[in-house]
């Protein structure tokens, strides 16, 4: 691979940008009267937060064995995503690349930014079409390519990603939201090897805190920097930061939490294949299933009136709504619902 020159990829005005400069930026001990904030001395949430959230990062970072200095952390993935786009794409002119049905928030942010979202669709088998994605990667203005594996909502891991991140000079995003709920191995080990690779991952699913709102950008210390250079001073705050590095304290939870999970996913399997409204249930390295119906609008409204929510996918995969492996309980209540549909 002809090595990539990130700084080039990155927006001039980013470049040039001098980033705010807080007070806990000035003055970073923890010790001594601080009059330098404009806080109020009463109260419990009075401080702000850690705004390069230190402890969390030194946690994060012997959890995954990568350096402090190569993770960011942001206001959850939507925030990795808008910020990356805010680094590398000139509004009205850079392009993205994804490969669909994907993700919802890569065309969202794309859209925010005024960045043009190339669609290229995954193969019958929810792989990437390598004769298709061909005709874009020569583009000068394509910077970055959003890959999520597993996917969502198709729930499979995609192959040869690192084919992607060989053929292409521009920044490839691989988005492990599922990560820990699959056999595939995670990306963050190529990342000394490719300085165009950035891995998102987050605490909103196998960690169990999508009310926190804590995501993560894994990269080289080049890119991580412009992460912390674009991002909002105090992006992730102190309740937020404390509940992701309990949740890191609490690796026997998690672990449980998870094979809980996964085992539902099997029974869940198990129990829908059974089912006359089912037609085809898709492998899943997820914790969700995607499940082709007999007729998915209707059988999602009859769910709905059954007070079950899943999420209708028909738009996307004909026919097809996706179904999040819930607790044993919920689980059985969706399967009795279904057994009720005709
Ligand atoms: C759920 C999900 C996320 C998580 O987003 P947060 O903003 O961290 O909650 C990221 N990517 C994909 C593909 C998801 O499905």
């Amino acid at each position: 691979m002809q090595k990539t020159d990130i700084t080039k990829l990155v927006r001039k005005n980013i470049l040039s940008l001098k980033p705010y400069s807080s007070a806990r930026d000035e003055f970073s001990g923890s010790d001594g009267v601080f009059l330098d904030a404009n806080e109020n001395p009463f109260g419990e949430l009075n401080r702000y937060p850690d705004p390069h959230q230190k402890e969390l990062k030194t946690k994060l970072s012997e959890i995954k064995s990568v350096p402090v200095s190569t993770i960011f952390v942001g206001n959850g993935s939507d925030e990795v995503i808008d910020l990356t786009f805010r680094i590398f794409c000139n509004p009205g002119k850079d392009k993205a690349l994804t490969f669909t049905p994907t993700y919802g928030m890569y065309e969202v942010s794309a859209e925010i930014n005024d960045v043009e979202l190339i669609k290229v669709p995954l193969t019958a088998e929810f792989q990437i079409d390598f004769d298709a994605l061909e005709n874009y990667l020569s583009d000068e203005n394509l910077k970055l390519i959003f890959i999520c594996s597993p996917n969502n909502p198709t729930a499979n891991s995609l192959d040869n990603i690192e084919k992607v991140l060989q053929k292409f000079n521009g920044i490839v995003i691989v988005d492990e939201a599922y990560i820990d709920f699959s056999k595939a191995s995670s990306f963050l080990t190529k990342i000394e090897q490719y300085p165009n690779l950035i891995v998102m991952q987050t605490f909103s699913k196998a960690w169990g805190l999508a009310a926190a709102r804590v995501g993560m950008a894994y990269s080289n210390d080049l890119i991580i920097s412009f992460y912390n250079k674009v991002k909002p001073p105090y992006n992730v705050s102190g309740p937020n930061q404390k509940a992701a590095l309990k949740a890191l304290e609490d690796k026997t939870g998690f672990k449980n939490r998870k094979s809980i999970i996964l085992e539902q996913r099997t029974w869940l399997h198990n129990q829908l294949s059974g089912l006359a409204v089912v037609i085809k249930i898709y492998p899943s390295d997820a914790n969700f299933l995607l499940v082709e119906m007999t007729d998915a609008n209707r059988i999602y409204n009859e769910l709905v009136n059954q007070k079950v929510i899943t999420r209708n996918r028909h738009s996307v995969v004909e026919n097809c709504i996706r179904i999040t492996v819930g607790s044993p309980e919920e689980n059985k209540i969706l399967v009795n619902a279904l057994k009720k549909i005709k």
